[in-house]
This record gives structure tokens, sequence and C-alpha cells, in this order.
């Protein structure tokens, strides 16, 4: 049995990130950069006034209260076309470009004007040291400066800078293909004619999701009869996705056929070689990766609650890997334990828990009594997963455990 750790590095370096494709700003949230988004003008292009009020030489306010006369005006996108002189103001509003010879802005509420309008006498009564209010050229970002790094998911911040920097479309990798195969001769959809005997698929939706929320698209390949042709036929399926992810038939009983009828020799080049297949861990020991033809693979355990908790500590990492974001194990956070614990055995564990604020900042665990990987109404109900490693002895309520909170950061897994 191998590792959770190296089971997840031999999947990260089977993978490497996808190309590139130019997505309109608009439409560009979510999406990671393939490239520095870089700016294409310089903001503020010109110095511009921070208030609305007068701009005036400093000079001329450095004794207060000062006469001055308006001689123009500079709204937001137009320009006083003079320069100036001695004893002159020049009305402006928040974002209009300061006048040549002007370098302070006075507030408007620091000045009795007799009209509103040019040749009047104003007075200003507060004084305004030069660069009060203004806004230098460049004060925000300069043509060709980096606003937002490669291999970053972009935020609704992201995508507002991007717009000031005047990018209309923005060079992000393409979202990974993921090919869903459900298996069981059990497996029906939800909705179908249910049998006493039936088991409603969980698995697809709950993986499209996961692989949705990570940022990828998923096709779902339907479920495949436990039967070796019906199997080969339906995973052909995936032929030009990035990824291909099976559920159930992963272990070696009888009828778990992945590895027999997707490994058969007589598919040649188009059939799976098996890199691992066995991962010391729970929920989650039959656990298949490798390639079907040119297709990565991960093969998931058919109990639903399995299959989550492997999308979440490997498929989840393995999309991220594709989309060009840092990929690694979930950063575990440190929490408090509630209550006791037996001790482990030689399997890492993920139970499921919740969580609550504790006393010192850190959350306060309590795994559910029952951690059957069937259950999937505990794993809605849970908030984090308990990371137990191999042969960890038993815990007391009150000692520190790892947990990996369950939550895309995204979008909630
Ligand atoms: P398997 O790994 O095929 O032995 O399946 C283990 C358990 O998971 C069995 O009880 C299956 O019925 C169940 N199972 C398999 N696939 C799914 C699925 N798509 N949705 C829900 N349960 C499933
Ligand atoms: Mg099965």
């Amino acid at each position: 049995m191998l590792p959770v750790e190296q089971a997840l590095e031999r999947i990260l370096s089977a993978l490497a990130p996808l190309p590139a494709e130019m997505v309109p700003v608009s439409h560009a949230l979510g999406r990671v950069t393939a490239e520095p988004i870089r700016a294409r003008r310089t903001q503020p292009p010109v110095d511009v006034s921070a208030m609305d009020g007068y701009a005036v030489r400093a000079a001329d306010v450095a004794t207060v209260p000062a006469t001055l006369r308006r001689v123009g005006s500079a709204p937001a996108g137009g320009r006083y076309p003079g320069i100036l002189g001695p004893g002159e103001a020049v009305r402006i509003f928040t974002g209009g470009p300061v006048p040549d010879g002007a370098d302070a802005i006075v507030l408007q509420e620091d000045v009795d004007a007799s009209a509103e309008a040019d040749g009047a006498a104003i007075t200003v009564r507060e004084g305004a040291p030069a660069g009060t209010f203004v806004r230098r050229a460049g004060l925000d970002f300069r043509t060709g400066d980096v606003g937002v790094p490669a291999g970053r998911r972009l935020t609704a911040r992201d995508i507002g800078l991007a717009a000031a920097m005047n990018v209309p479309w923005i060079a992000v990798t393409r979202r990974p293909r993921v090919a869903i195969l459900s298996t069981g001769d059990e497996i029906v959809r939800p909705g179908e004619l249910v049998e006493s005997t039936s088991i409603v698929s969980s698995n697809a939706y709950a993986l499209a999701a996961v692989v949705r929320a990570v940022g990828g698209e998923a096709v779902d390949l339907g479920i495949a009869p436990d039967d070796r042709d019906a199997l080969r036929a339906l995973a052909a399926g995936a032929r030009g996705a990035d990824l291909l992810v099976t559920s159930g038939g992963a272990s070696v009983g009888r009828h778990d056929l992945v590895q027999e009828a997707l490994g058969d020799g007589s598919l040649g080049a188009d059939a799976l070689r098996v890199g691992f297949w066995k991962i010391a861990m729970r929920p989650g020991k039959p656990l298949i990766f490798g390639h079907l033809g040119a297709v990565p693979m991960l093969g998931l355990p058919g109990n639903p609650v399995s299959t989550v908790v492997c999308a979440t500590v490997f498929l989840r990492p393995a999309l991220e890997r594709m989309l060009g974001l840092a990929a690694g194990p979930s950063a575990p956070a440190e929490a408090v334990l509630a209550v006791d614990l037996k001790p482990n055995d030689r399997r890492q564990d993920y139970m499921r828990a919740t969580s609550e604020p504790g006393p010192d900042g850190r959350r306060l665990v309590t795994p559910f009594v029952k951690q059957d990987s069937s259950m999937m109404s505990r794993l809605a109900e849970a908030d984090c997963l308990v990371v137990r490693p191999p042969h960890d002895p038993a815990r007391s309520a009150g000692d520190r455990v790892e947990i990996l909170p369950l939550d895309a950061g995204f979008l909630s897994i």
C-alpha cells in the first residue's frame, strides 16, 4: 500500500499545466492566468485631482484667506487648456487633470465662491501645501507593470484591475476536461426506475461538482455494467479528455473489473497502464492511477464517501496542477479534539467531523461516531476531515489534530 503523500506526488508528476486560451476579461472570473497580466496604460495617465475643489498654486494660498480668480474648469475627462498663472484658480473635479502651473488642490468646502462661473472671485480659507490631493501620474500602475502574476485564480478584484489596465482578453489555462465513468450493475441514475436492489448513483454527480468547483469541465460517460466489453466500450469515450475518472470496480472482487477489463492486452496501446492501485488510506484503499492509452486515469472506489474523500485528496490537486496552480496536498489546519479517539491502524484516516470555534482560535472538532464510507448524509453534514496518520496512537479530548477543511476556497467541496 502506497502512502497518501507518495501517491499524490506520483499523480502530480504525471500531469502538466494545460495550454492557454484567451477569454474576455468579462468571462475570466475563477480562471487561472497562464501569463502575467500587464498594464496596457498608465493610471492615472496624468496628474489628476483626488477631490472636488480648485486647482491652485500652493504659493498663492500659503497665507489665508487668499482671494483668487477662477479662470476655467477641469472636469474628469476634460482639461484646462492654459497654464495657471499667479492669483488664478481652476475649478476641478475628482479625476480631472491638474492644469499645468497648478500644484495643489483646495477642497471646495474650504472655498467661498462669489459665483460658480469663470471670472468669479474665490476666497480660499485653508492653505494646501504642494501636492495636496493630487494623484500623480502612474500612482496606481504604469504601462508594462504586472498586475496579476501567472498561475493565479482570478478574483473579482483581479478582474477589475485587468479591466482598469485596459486588458480586454486574458490568457488563461484551458479548463481540464474530465470524463467521468460510473460502474456497477446496480447503479441507476437519480430519477430512473429504482428497484429495491438498485443504488442511485451519487458519485458521477458529486465528482462532476468537484470538477466544476475546482474549474474543470465534466463529461458524463454514463454507467458501465459489470461486463468487460461494456466497460471497455464506455471507457473508450474518454479519448481526448484530459483525465478519466472512474468510480467503482477498483478493487479485486469478482465484480471489480476496471483493471482487468481496461488492462486487457488486446487493447494494445489503448490499454490501461497501471501506475499504482492501493493506497494506505481510509476511506479509499482501492484507488487506481494510470493511463488509459494517452489519457491519465484515476480509478476511485465506489463507496460514495470514499469517492468524495479521494476526490478531495487527489482529484482536486490533480485538477489544480492541470490548471497551472501551485498544486500539492491541501494545507491542513490545526484543530483541537473535543472527544477521545482510539488508536489508528496502518492506513491514513480521514474522519468526517464537524467543528466549532475553539478556545484559542483553533477549531474544536468532533468526528462522527459512525464513519461508514457509505454515509453521504454524514459527509454532507461534515465541515472538515480529521486526518490521522498511520499508526496514530490513541488521542484524548484536548489533543491537537490536523483537519482538512471541506472548502475549495473558490466553491465548497
Ligand atoms: P465497488 O467499488 O464497485 O465495489 O462499489 C462499492 C460500493 O459503492 C457498492 O456498494 C456500490 O453499490 C457503491 N457504488 C458504486 N458506484 C456508485 C455510484 N456511482 N454511486 C453511489 N454508490 C456507488
Ligand atoms: Mg461495483
